[in-house]
């Protein structure tokens, strides 16, 4: 039989694996990040009148620079991220991963490096693969947070083109202050190796689940920082592939270079316009999960697990002395949670109240047996 290693694909891809949580049909699912409730229904009837609209013209490509998504995207982030953005700063993709894509197309590959501080989410890494952009693993201190003078000289040993910073981070759900972005931004730019300095990317995948404000305010005045964005948690929209970018129009107009004409469809287009008529909605869930988190947190110490503070929709708790063994005793007990590899944790998405419940209680009585 023919394998991977038999074809002639490029050297940096033999021996890797895809990205992927095990897609399994338990009762509770509590792996993906997802967001657990499902769209309102006025908004699932919305989304077919658009739609219906959209199908009306399938015959034509769509918008090639979404012009209306972008403004109605622009429309949000001024009211919600603290800053006023127009839609000449606004770029949307199939997902922030498709973003994220873009962006290191246009500003890594051959030659050229990104750099992340791990544990975060794996794909900024895997993107870079697949894009031929070298990747390096920058330091987190022990408890997950960023120690600022230790990222300053891994910037500084390995002037990146790329610097990526997660906030809130996937897995460990930690946030970043504006202080510490200014900082590793400065340190970046004195660092490049180029004259016209290194791209930071800003991940706010889980923007809207922190306790602090947005740092969209941060890209004034340096058009070398992106805040990327996505409609897959907050809005509750994983399945409609929906992320975007919030940058200097120079940004949005150097992407132009390498995203495929007609990327995004009709069918995407008139689905997302849908989705931001009923913002206020969406948010008010929002605030249930971002409830439940913290009820989460407080309950897992209670259990007398070790849990990291979180300003994302999930929460990292341990510490196990075996980690697999532990996400697969979980397991057994109807709940997916997610062992992202790193020694001694695991990690929770927070779902529906009874969701959470039955998961806490699968973690009481995992605990119990292993006593
Ligand atoms: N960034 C982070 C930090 C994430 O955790 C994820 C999804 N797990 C993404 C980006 C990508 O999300 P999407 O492509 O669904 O927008």
């Amino acid at each position: 039989m023919t394998g991977i290693d038999d074809l002639p694909i490029r050297d940096e891809l033999r021996g890797k694996s895809p990205y992927g949580a095990p897609q399994l049909d338990v009762p509770v699912r509590l792996n993906t990040n997802e967001n657990p409730y499902p769209l309102p229904e006025p908004l699932v009837r919305r989304i077919g009148e658009r739609v219906t609209e959209a199908a009306r013209e399938l015959n034509r490509y769509p918008d090639r620079d979404a012009v209306e998504l972008r403004t109605e995207l622009a429309r949000y982030l001024s009211r919600t991220g603290g800053h006023t953005v127009t839609k000449e700063q606004v770029w949307a993709a199939n997902g922030s991963n498709e973003v994220i894509q873009q962006l290191l197309q246009t500003f890594g590959g051959p030659d050229r490096t990104a750099l992340g501080f791990e544990p975060s989410y794996s794909m900024h890494g895997l993107i870079s693969r697949g894009t031929g952009t070298g990747w390096i693993s920058g330091p987190r201190a022990d408890d997950f947070t960023l120690d600022v003078e230790a990222a300053k000289a891994a910037i500084a040993a390995h002037r990146p083109d790329v610097l990526f910073i997660c906030s809130p981070n996937n897995p460990t759900g930690t946030a970043v202050e504006a202080d510490t972005v200014l900082a590793l931004y400065e340190a970046a730019q004195a660092a490049a190796p180029g004259p016209a300095g290194a791209l930071v990317v800003l991940d706010e995948a889980y923007g809207e689940f922190s306790h602090r404000p947005s740092l969209l305010p941060l890209i004034e005045g340096r058009p070398n920082l992106v805040v990327s964005r996505t409609m897959s948690k907050a809005f509750g929209a994983a399945g409609l592939r929906l992320g975007y970018l919030a940058a200097d129009p120079a940004v949005v107009d150097a992407v132009q270079l390498v995203r495929l004409p007609y990327h995004l469809s009709s069918v995407t287009q008139a689905t997302a316009l849908a989705a931001l008529e009923h913002t206020d909605t969406l948010l008010k869930y929002v605030e249930q999960l971002k409830t439940e988190r913290d009820r989460l947190v407080t309950e897992l110490r209670t259990i007398g697990c070790e849990v990291t503070p979180s300003d994302a929709n999930f929460v990292q708790f341990g510490r196990f002395e075996d980690s697999h063994a532990a996400w697969q005793a979980i397991l057994d007990q109807g709940v997916l949670v997610r062992d992202n590899g790193v020694p001694g944790w695991l990690r929770v998405t927070a779902g529906t109240p009874a969701e959470n419940d039955a998961f806490l209680d699968a973690v009481r009585a995992v605990l119990k047996e292993s006593k």
